[in-house]
This record gives structure tokens, sequence and C-alpha cells, in this order.
């Protein structure tokens, strides 16, 4: 239960703002991306700076509140927000500030990532990040990070280079690889386990121009097309990279109007190197296809591409999981439940992780998936509430069809809240003793439970 006296203090040495169930823009304070999380928090605080930050903890811990801390807000389990406890949103934290003779990018806690990717692309950089600009920085950093450059510069996490963190007992601590090693070991991966994240420092990479776009092959196509690019994506050049995905062609340009609407298979490709007629011949080639979209784009148009066609607000069910091998008999599986997508907006995707993320050790970082070639996601999205059950039963089916043939764990960004321990275990195999070791050390009592928890030991 809250104490009104106890909040009145609070509210006296923030900066930020307290949002409460009476205040009238509580209800849209409240919600995150996923419109299936419904949950009602006893106080939003929207953080100005580190300071507030130190408070809130300090806040939460003192008054025995459970915590959430919200970056992006994005997450598809909703571990952004909690019933009657504290959020910290650090929706006012976002500095941004590129180092480029250093070819380094600090940035605060609140940032998505068209915000970094706007101030870095001003000087030719990227930091390698995800496919959706406008997901949170904090969320999908902490959790691994994959996206358009894995295969060229790695893991969002294998370019984290340092981080002010704000532990558990309130105190303020810088971690990189002499600082706190533990602790930043723990971070590549180990999610917001281990204290809020204020402020990030990246190394960046020259990428301005990108050749990107999407293929498309008809669906009736899909277990050849799935056949070439399992091979293919492997041993492509690592300045090409390239998920699969299953979806339904938007109704809008630049897509033709004689796609509009259908089901098909594509790969969404991002070419950094210079020789893209030899890399995008046999592609452009190959079925051959409904649709090649490649054409040279900034990087931040590429990043931005998909942020129209899954706007705040939908409903989103998913599961996810690590794949090594795509067998002939996987492959079976997924032309099932590709021919079944539930909604125009629903999409099985495959990010590799390979290249660059390959060459760094299970053990380096927090993120144990090292050897997989590909992160898999299920996605069931609809903006009708009605078809949370269509979309929640094809997620779910979809997923048990094809884990028989994964590598065991996922990657916790992309999963629910509910999958259990059992599954935070399985994702990070022979790390987890090391994290919850460094959970017993950076958070014994466990004040940063909101996440794919790992438990103090
Ligand atoms: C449409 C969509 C597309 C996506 N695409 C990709 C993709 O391409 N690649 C990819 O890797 N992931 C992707 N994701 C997954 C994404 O990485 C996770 O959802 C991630 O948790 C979002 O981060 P956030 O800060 O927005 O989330 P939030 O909901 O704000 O937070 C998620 C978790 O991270 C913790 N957290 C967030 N910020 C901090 C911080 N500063 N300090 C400490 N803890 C923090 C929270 O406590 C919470 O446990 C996508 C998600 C969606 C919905």
């Amino acid at each position: 239960m809250l104490n009104p006296n106890r909040v009145t203090e609070l509210s006296a040495v923030l900066r930020g703002r307290i949002v409460q169930p009476d205040d009238t823009d509580y209800d849209t304070t409240r919600r995150v991306y996923n419109a299936m999380i419904d949950r009602y928090p006893g106080l939003i605080v929207q953080c100005r700076d580190v300071a507030d930050v130190m408070h809130c903890v300090n806040f939460a811990r003192e008054q025995t509140l459970l915590l959430a801390v919200r970056g992006g807000g994005h997450n598809g389990g909703g571990l952004g927000t909690c019933d009657q406890g504290l959020v910290i949103d650090l929706c006012g934290l976002k500095g941004i500030r590129v180092d480029a003779q250093a070819r380094t990018v600090r940035v605060e806690g609140g940032c998505t990532w068209a915000e970094v990717d706007h101030a870095t692309h001003a000087f030719g950089l990227a930091v390698p990040c995800g496919i959706i600009s406008s997901t949170g920085v904090g969320g999908l950093t902490l959790g691994g990070g994959l996206g358009h450059l894995t295969r060229k510069y790695g893991l969002t996490v294998d370019n984290l280079l340092e981080a002010d963190v704000v532990l558990a007992d309130g105190s303020l601590v810088t971690t990189n690889a002499q600082q706190h090693p533990e602790l930043y070991w723990a971070l590549r991966g180990g999610g917001g386990n281990f204290g809020v994240v204020t402020s990030f420092l990246f190394r960046t990479h020259p990428v301005k121009m990108v050749m990107a776009g999407p293929t498309f092959w008809p669906l009736e196509k899909a277990g050849e097309v799935m056949r070439w690019y399992r091979d293919f994506i492997v041993s492509a050049p690592e300045d090409l990279n390239g998920f699969f995905a299953f979806l339904t062609v938007p109704p809008v340009a630049p897509f033709p109007e004689a796609l509009h609407g259908k089901k098909v298979c594509g790969v969404v490709w991002c070419y950094t190197g210079d020789d893209a007629d030899a890399v995008f011949k046999p592609i452009a080639e190959f079925g051959p296809p409904l649709m090649h979209g490649v054409q040279p784009m900034p990087f931040p148009m590429l990043q931005g591409a998909f942020d129209g066609l899954y706007p705040k607000g939908d409903q989103w069910y998913w599961r996810a999981d690590f794949v090594n091998e795509l067998s002939d008999a996987a492959i079976a599986e997924h032309l099932k439940f590709a021919a079944q997508l539930p909604t125009p907006q629903s999409t099985m995707h495959l990010y590799p992780i390979d290249g660059a993320a390959h060459r760094v050790k299970s053990s380096d970082t927090a993120f144990s998936y090292r050897e997989a070639n590909w992160g898999a996601v299920f996605a069931g999205v609809s903006s009708d509430p009605a078809e949370v059950p269509a979309i929640t039963a094809w997620t779910k089916n979809y997923w048990d069809a094809l884990h028989p043939y994964s590598a065991g764990g996922a990657y916790v960004n992309m999963m629910m809240d509910d999958e259990g321990d059992d599954r935070v275990r399985a994702s990070y195999r022979d790390n987890y003793p090391r994290l919850a070791a460094a959970k017993k050390r950076y958070d014994p009592g466990n004040l940063f439970r909101v996440n794919q928890n790992i438990k103090p030991h």
C-alpha cells in the first residue's frame, strides 16, 4: 500500500513528474507498446536525470514496492510496467553525444533507436541495433540486440563499451572492461536484472548508405526458398544481412498493387559493402522473385521502414527460439503455419546471428547462444482485441511444432512474461550460474525482478 506522505516527499526531491491513477493522463502514460498488456502501476515516475532514478530506486526498495523499469516500453511481455508498484520511466533521459573522432556514441537510458540513428547518421556512423526504430535502446541492448548489422558488426552488446548503472542500493557505478567487469559481463545479455542503466557508451561503425529492401517470392515456393536461404546466408559475405520472413504484403506503396494482401515469403536485405551488383545478382535471379525491392537508402530509412506497419497499440503474442539448422522436416512444419498466418501483421522472422556475432565466445558475454545461426520469432499481431485468441493460438501451435527442431533456449527479448524459470535458464545455459552470482552481488534482494528474471544465488 502506498503511503501518500512518502509519495509527497518523493515528489519534492524529483525533477521529473509523478503520474498517479487519478491524473488525467494516467491511462495513456501507463500503456506500453503491446496493447495486450493492461497493467495499473501505483506510481509512474517520468525521470529527468540520474538523481531521479536514484531516488526512485531507494523509494521502491524502502517502501517494498514492485519496481519496473521502462526504456522504450516495447517489450512484448510488457516488462516495462507492473501492477500496483512503481514504474521508473526513463522517458526524460534523452541525451545523445556522438564522438566522431573516437567513433563512439553516449546514449541516455530513455532513448529509442530512431533517436540514436538520427544522431549518428549525421556523422556517417551507426550502432548495430534491431529492425524497428521505435524500439527502446535500454531493453534491446541489455537482452542482446539482433538486427540488420549483426553479421557484419555483431550484436548490440558486442558494441557496448561502458554503462552507468544505478544499483539496487541506490548507488551509481560506471562499468566497463576494467571497472566492475563482472557487471559489465552480466549486462551484455542479462537484461534489466542488475540495475537501471542511465547511460550507454557504444562503439559506432562507418555505415551511412546501404543497399537494402525486400525480395518476395510466392508462398508456394517457400520450401525451395528456405532451402536456398539456409545455405546462402551462412556463406554470404558478412557485409550482407538478410532476415527471412513469412508475411502478408501491406496494401501500400511502394509494393505493387498486384501483391497487396498476398501472403508471401521474403528476405529483407541490408548490404554495407561496395559490390552490390555481384552480391545481389543471384538473389534477384533466384526463383524468380515476385518483387526485388533492393535499392540504395540511408541506414535510418531502413531502420524505420517497418515502423508504420507496426504502430504502438496492436495486440502482440510472440514466442522465440534459437535455431542452429533449418532441416527439411522443420521447413515442412514452417510451411503449414505460414499458410495459416492469422492476420495481415502476423509474421515469422529468422534473424541471422552468425558472422561477427559467432566470433564472440559463449562465455565472453551473458548472451549464450553464440553458435546459433538464427533467432526465430513467431509473432501473432493484430490491431483488433477480438483476434487475441486467434493470434495466441497460432503462435503457440507454431512454436510447439518448431521447438523440437530448435537449439533449446530463446532470445530473452522475444519471450512473453509467462514462460517460466526453466525457459530463462535454458536461454542462458552455462552462463546462468555466473549470472546468478552477479545478481547476488549486485541485487541480492531481487529488487529488479520485472524482467526475464535471474534469481540471486
Ligand atoms: C515491434 C518490435 C520489434 C522488435 N525488433 C527487434 C529487433 O529487431 N531486434 C531485437 O534485438 N529486438 C527486437 N525487439 C525486441 C526488443 O528488443 C525488446 O522488446 C526490448 O525489451 C525492448 O526494449 P525497450 O527498452 O523498448 O523495452 P521496455 O519494455 O521499456 O523494457 C524491457 C525490459 O528491459 C528493461 N530495461 C529497459 N531499459 C532499461 C534500462 N535503461 N536499464 C535497465 N533495464 C532496462 C526493463 O526493465 C524490462 O525488463 C522488438 C520488439 C518489438 C515489439
